[in-house]
């Protein structure tokens, strides 16, 4: 085999094995209840090309035949199906941000809760605090147009994750775990911050004890590690 073919053969069988980390993240944010019917989640490929699964997939029943390959403008270069109405959301992200390597979008209860009604954001748990502070975007309008699109890449900034008014939430990563591990973490922070509302003021972690949290947990093993116990669920 020639060497063009070699690398040819590499370079395939590393897509194919992005294909199935973003299925397997899929399958488990749809197993934790963070996406249902709707959700997506992408890999960025480079030459401006994405991984992304089709909009019409069975979340819970993903394979990598449901993941297509798109370019920036949403034209499906590889794959059968088309992407979400949303995939403007992953391009917007990756137009304005080179560092991210991997985008989720869901539309999660418990982190729409506290934007339905104004409530911000707290640090409330250890891991919850890697994505504090929260930007929102102020419209609950879906991400399917480049304005929309732009917009949401502006309220994201550099962070690693933004909520989005009465619809859902953003998380992005130097790769599929990350980006899976954070929305994660986000959501059941809003969980424990909605729960514990109910019941009195939940103490929210001060500036110091947020650097601390992020100084111990934001790491490659622990960000594996929560990767791992989900995916063993999966079976
Ligand atoms: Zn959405």
């Amino acid at each position: 085999m020639s060497e063009t073919a070699l690398k040819d053969r590499k370079d395939a069988m590393s897509v194919t094995e992005l294909k199935q980390q973003l299925v397997d993240c899929i399958r488990m944010l749809e197993q934790s209840d963070i996406i249902d019917y709707n959700g997506h989640a992408s890999i960025r490929l480079g030459d401006n090309r994405i991984l992304i699964n089709i909009g019409s997939c069975q979340r819970s029943k993903l394979t990598t035949a449901d993941i297509c390959t798109i370019d920036l403008e949403g034209n499906v270069i590889e794959g059968n199906g088309k992407p979400p109405l949303e995939f403007h959301l992953h391009a917007g992200i990756y137009r304005a941000r080179v560092d991210v390597k991997a985008v989720v979008h869901a539309h999660p209860k418990w982190s729409t809760f506290l934007t339905m009604v104004g409530e911000s954001y707290r640090p409330v748990y250890a891991q919850g605090s890697l994505v504090y502070p929260m930007p929102v975007l102020d419209s609950p309008n879906s991400i399917n147009n480049p304005v929309m699109a732009k917009r949401l890449a502006d309220t994201l900034g550099d962070r690693p994750a933004a909520m989005m008014k009465a619809h859902g939430a953003v998380t992005v990563g130097k790769d599929i775990v990350e980006a899976f591990v954070l929305a994660n973490y986000l959501e059941e922070n809003a969980y424990r911050q909605y729960m514990a509302l109910q019941i009195g003021k939940p103490y929210s972690f001060s500036e110091q004890e947020v650097a601390l949290c992020r100084e111990q947990l934001w790491t490659e093993s622990l960000f594996k590690r929560t990767w791992d116990h989900f995916r063993a669920k999966l079976g």
